[in-house]
């Protein structure tokens, strides 16, 4: 039997207890403080699984402040080095002023490869960047009796007092999240709703899905669809997914760039014209062979690098990397580049955004917390992020460009390019 939780033991004693199964490891911190706890349960596992940890013990993470919220069952920390990228130019209605990008990857050569996109960027005077949407989605499923009721019920949704009553019922249990808008799909006798929230600097996963489960109880009540599933798969979180693409999930951003021929000949040892056709042929018809939702060169990679350096959820790289890079040559000669991301999902303000070092890298780019107003923050960093894409993609597809160019000039007998 477990001893009571409200007894604090000392740590040999515990240890015992942890060791011989009787405190169990997910529930060591009922017995003693996190830190203790941490230490106790890595030694349990040390013991257990007979190795010895050199390293994850190094850290200077608050389990007290990570163990409520971020992490469960903690045993230490897992370490990922730190680069920048920059400065990179950015002319947004939110980040306008050259950054420093953080980069947290084991992947050499990527913030290398970045740097040198945003030396392009900013050579060629800067990224104008826009946000087109922002909203954060959850779509719940519900299970009604037939088609008829079906449209009952999307006429009902659809209806500008439904929306209204429901939005002031959300402004009772948030005072950040706006419900927006809701969007009913129908496929036989189940009915997604997709509500779309304005989350302001939060990314607003947590938030959206406390509000929908009220809504979710509104509706049955009021109406009397059968709730089957609080996530639907239709909002569509974490997997990839056309609807993402073609409707937008977390922020709408479009980044571009005109880069002179000069800056592209000098810096990248490519001309317009090479990286056009590369991008072309690689990021459009070769994404389009393939069946892909990644219309890109690697945006995956500056993604999952500055989510992980910022405190983001990782898994949001899905959505994040459904990106499309345009490249064309302008009628002076120039090269005219742009990434449109219809899903990038970010915030600065919950998750992991609180952590010390994550915390440092969001100072860096200026946008830890709340935001003046609220959301400008999170909107910032999107813009900021959207033009590091910008800048990987610039950089890739150029040394892909000058390979082809190498490889033709060495075909043809000029010597190595
Ligand atoms: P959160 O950690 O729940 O924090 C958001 C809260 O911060 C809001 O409830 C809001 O309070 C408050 N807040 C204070 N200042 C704010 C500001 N300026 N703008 C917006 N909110 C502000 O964060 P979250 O972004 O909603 O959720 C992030 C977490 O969700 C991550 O850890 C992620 O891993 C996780 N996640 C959850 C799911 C899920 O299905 N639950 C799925 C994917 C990821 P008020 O509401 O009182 O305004």
């Amino acid at each position: 039997m477990e001893p009571e939780s409200e007894i604090k033991m000392d740590e040999d004693e515990l240890f015992e207890k942890i060791t011989s199964g009787e405190v169990s490891l997910r529930k060591i911190e009922k017995y003693t403080d996190a830190n203790s706890a941490v230490k106790l349960r890595r030694k349990a596992i040390e013991k257990t699984s007979n190795v010895s940890f050199e390293y994850i013990q190094n850290h200077n993470i608050d389990a007290e402040k990570v163990t409520k919220k971020n992490i469960e069952n903690m045993i230490g920390a897992v370490q990922i080095p730190l680069g920048i990228a920059g400065p990179l130019k950015v002319k947004g209605e939110y980040a306008d002023g050259d950054y420093y990008v953080p980069l947290a990857t084991t992947e050499g050569a990527l913030v290398a490869s970045v740097n040198r996109g945003c030396s392009v960027i900013t050579r060629s005077n800067g990224a104008d960047v826009r946000i087109f949407q922002d909203v954060m989605t959850r779509a719940p499923a519900f299970k009604v009796e037939n088609v008829v009721r079906a449209q009952e019920f999307v006429e009902w949704i659809k209806k500008p007092e439904t929306l209204k009553h429901m939005q002031d019922k959300i402004s009772e249990i948030t005072s950040h999240g706006e419900l927006i808008d809701i969007d009913p799909y129908v496929l036989g006798n189940t009915v997604y709703l997709r509500f779309s929230y304005d989350t302001k600097d939060a990314m607003g996963m947590n938030m959206v899905t406390i509000a929908t489960n009220t809504l979710v109880d509104l509706i049955e009540d009021e109406f009397g669809a059968d709730p089957i599933s609080l996530s639907g798969n239709m909002c569509t979180d974490k997997k990839p997914a056309a609807l993402n693409s073609i409707q937008g999930r977390g922020k709408t951003v479009v980044a571009e760039i005109e880069i002179p021929k000069k800056v592209v000949e000098d810096r990248l040892k490519s001309t317009p014209e090479e990286m056009a056709d590369v991008n072309y042929r690689k990021n459009l018809l070769g994404s389009a062979r393939a069946g892909s939702l990644g219309y890109n060169a690697h945006a995956a990679n500056v993604i999952v690098a500055t989510n992980i350096a910022c405190g983001q959820d990782p898994a949001h790289v899905v959505e994040g990397s459904n990106v499309i890079t345009t490249m064309e040559v302008t009628k002076y000669g120039d090269l005219y580049c742009s990434v449109t991301l219809p899903s990038l999902l970010v915030g600065t303000v919950g998750g992991g955004t609180g952590i010390g070092t994550q915390k440092d890298c969001l100072n860096l780019l200026g946008v830890a917390g709340s935001g003046h107003p609220p959301g400008a923050n999170a909107k910032k960093m999107a813009e900021i992020l959207a033009s590091a894409v910008l800048a990987g993609e610039i950089s890739l597809i150029g040394a892909q460009a000058a390979g082809h160019l190498a490889r033709a000039h060495a075909e043809l007998g000029r010597g190595s390019f």
